[in-house]
């Protein structure tokens, strides 16, 4: 925003898979906990209403320190972290404006602004892109069952508003880039793509949280379980393996008497394909020596 746009990369989320990337980012933001910034947030907008008071030239101790903190927890907050040192910048300048761009209520209300976001998009994704509600052939696409989320009567939905794209070029590569203004503008961005791309999102049956399938038949997501260096994939992989075993031991103590049987007719079987085989090759010598 301002001209200082700044390329950045979640290096959280590695993957070939770009439908992946995609939807893996918002989930991983869905899942901050967003608590344990409001003390902090709190205490620095103290320290910015006191920067209007103080005579110009102040410094505001911690702040980008602070803002450092909230950009590590997840790649969307490092526009807000660029957005607010890009106002204390303006402060330092002296801009014109300062007052109004650093403005402490409007700070303080980052994190509830931030849970107010992360649960009107939880809402989309169990109200349309969910890929259990693909139920009847009305609602089997993404943008059908989307539509119809948005036709309901259901308060706090996500406002998709407007944004600022430009076809340009942005560390080697050329397409779509997006200005965000607000963070409401990435979440946007990112939904509209995921829409307009038809993807879905599934419940992994090993820690229930939502994850992109990266193939029709994925059924567990690619989180670390906590206190474990595995991944729900890697605990499910085991639980496929220990099952299947189980049904094939449950299949052969089942099939028990139909396998006895099996097992004499086939004794049988090579039993006499043994026999002629030894005979036809008995014959075969014996006629060779005649
Ligand atoms: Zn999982």
């Amino acid at each position: 925003m301002g001209g200082s746009r700044q390329f950045l990369n979640d290096d959280k989320v590695r993957s070939r898979n770009s439908r992946a990337i995609l939807g893996q980012s918002l989930l991983d933001f869905l899942d901050v906990d967003m608590d344990k910034f409001i003390k902090s947030f709190a205490q620095l907008s103290e320290q910015l209403s006191e920067l209007h008071e103080l005579p110009v030239g102040q410094d505001i101790p911690h702040f980008e320190v602070e803002l450092h903190k909230f950009g590590q927890e997840h790649i969307f907050f490092q526009f807000v972290r660029l957005d607010w040192l890009e106002r204390l910048d303006a402060y330092k300048r002296q801009n014109e404006n300062w007052r109004e761009l650093l403005r402490p209520k409007e700070f303080s209300q980052i994190p509830q602004r931030v849970i107010t976001l992360q649960n009107q998009v939880r809402r989309l994704i169990e109200g349309a892109l969910d890929i259990a509600l693909r139920k009847t052939r009305e609602n089997f696409t993404t943008l059908s069952r989307v539509k119809s989320y948005y036709n309901g009567t259901e308060s706090g939905k996500f406002d998709f508003g407007q944004i600022t794209t430009e076809f340009s070029c942005q560390a080697g590569l050329f397409g779509d880039v997006l200005v965000p203004r607000k963070l409401e503008d990435i979440l946007s961005y990112l939904l509209r793509e995921f829409i307009k791309r038809e993807q879905h999102f599934k419940t992994c049956l090993h820690c229930g949280k939502y994850f992109v399938p990266d193939h029709g038949n994925a059924e567990y997501c690619n989180r670390v379980v906590a206190n474990s260096k595995k991944t729900c994939r890697d605990i499910g992989a085991t639980k496929n393996y220990r099952e299947k075993m189980r049904l094939t031991i449950i299949g052969r103590r089942v099939m028990i008497s139909e396998r006895s049987l099996l097992d004499i007719f086939s004794f049988f079987c090579r039993l006499l394909i043994k026999n002629i085989g030894w005979r036809y090759c008995h014959v075969k010598e014996s006629k060779k020596f005649r």
